[in-house]
């Protein structure tokens, strides 16, 4: 059988922007017939994430995460029906999820590296297993329990860079539920700061591409910063880092502002401003949601509650067809997603 597949086309470079070029789709032969231990699957929802960024450069420059190869399908979270399994843990009809799901509209795949969805845990909004009910809602959960110190009853304020998108605009929301008494967001247009006050219960939100954030910031957050989820680093940090209290904790989540920069991870602060935070004695370590895989299902599980129950409102940015993945990768890098950037494949 022929499918489609997505490959990389070429690499933008370690100091470049991502384009959609940097990816082609091709028309390739699937084999018929599966052996054992293999799995068929129809791909229905692929992600696009920031961290792929990264596998664009020969060179990831972190030794969790493989280069993409030139000419060679792209991979990563995807969630897909089962067509025909050789494999005992899978039937037709289950709904599977993999990290590396290759770009393609259907995959044969060792089952050994899928692992069985439960579509009754999202309502059947199975793209949910990808954002809010899947690593991003781990991101931001683990990140704000592990990091954050937050404290119900201490009166705290949370600030959220990349607020409106998919880490974002759940951090704000659970930093509530665990007890912030005032979120607010930083993010890149009046319709995402809108939506975060009027949608997602944040007290406000600064569009940090008008005025100036800090004298923004300082009006907003009167008590001062306790807990900053960052998901941009960069100008936008050195700023909250400006208004943080002492002993209180940033939630280092992502750096986006520079993925496109030859710089490492995560990135030194200005002196003037390492100078606060050792200062003030803030707490800037180092966040990866893969070390903390072992609270993955009772987070699941907590996520998914809120989410049934209202507590926790999930947006998301939907773009149709496998030739669209690079573009939808390139808008989601430039701020053209509301929440989670996912790519549907098929129904
Ligand atoms: P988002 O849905 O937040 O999409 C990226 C957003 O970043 C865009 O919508 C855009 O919104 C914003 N952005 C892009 N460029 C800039 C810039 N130069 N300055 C400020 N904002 C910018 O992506 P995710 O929620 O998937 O990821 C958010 C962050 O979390 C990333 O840094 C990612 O690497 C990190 N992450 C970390 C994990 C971990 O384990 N530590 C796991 C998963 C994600 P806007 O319109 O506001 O500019």
């Amino acid at each position: 059988m022929i499918i489609q597949r997505v490959v990389l086309n070429s690499r933008p470079g370690k100091n470049g922007v991502p384009v959609a070029e940097n990816f082609q789709i091709e028309a390739v032969p699937l084999p018929d017939k599966i052996t054992d231990g293999q799995v068929r699957a129809r791909t229905l929802y692929l992600s696009v994430d920031p961290y792929m960024r990264c596998r664009m450069n020969e060179d990831t420059g972190s030794d969790y995460l493989l280069p993409w190869q030139l000419s060679e399908v792209a991979d990563g979270g995807g969630i897909g029906v089962v067509e025909e399994s050789k494999h005992a843990n899978f039937a037709k009809g289950d709904i599977v999820t993999s990290f590396n799901w290759p770009w393609q509209t259907k995959i044969i795949l060792d089952g050994r590296l899928l692992q069985k969805l439960e579509p009754q845990l999202v309502d059947g909004h199975l793209s949910y297993f990808l954002g809010a009910a899947g690593i991003t809602g781990l991101t931001s959960f683990l990140g704000i329990k592990e990091k954050g110190h937050v404290t119900v009853g201490d009166n705290q304020t949370m600030v959220v860079s990349g607020a409106a998108g998919a880490c974002g605009s759940l951090a704000g929301q659970i930093g509530r539920l665990e007890g912030c008494s005032r979120v607010v967001g930083i993010c890149g247009t009046d319709e995402k700061c809108s939506i975060l006050v009027s949608e997602m219960g944040f007290d406000a939100a600064i569009n940090y591409k008008k005025g100036n954030v800090a004298e923004q910031l300082h009006e907003l957050c009167p008590a001062g910063v306790d807990v900053y989820f960052d998901n941009v680093g960069g100008d936008i940090s050195d700023a909250v880092i400006n208004q943080m209290n002492q002993n209180s904790h940033i939630v280092l989540c992502g750096q986006i502002s520079q993925y496109n920069k030859d710089v490492p991870y995560p990135p030194p602060l200005p002196p003037a401003v390492e100078e606060i935070q050792k200062a003030r004695n803030i707490t800037r370590e180092r966040f990866l949601v893969l070390n903390y895989m072992d609270k993955q299902e009772a987070s699941i599980l907590q996520l998914c509650q809120w989410i049934k129950e209202g507590k926790l409102k999930v947006k998301e940015t939907v773009v149709k067809g496998l030739e669209n993945i690079g573009g939808a990768f390139q808008s989601m890098m430039t701020g053209g997603n509301i929440g989670k950037q996912i790519v549907l494949i098929s129904e």
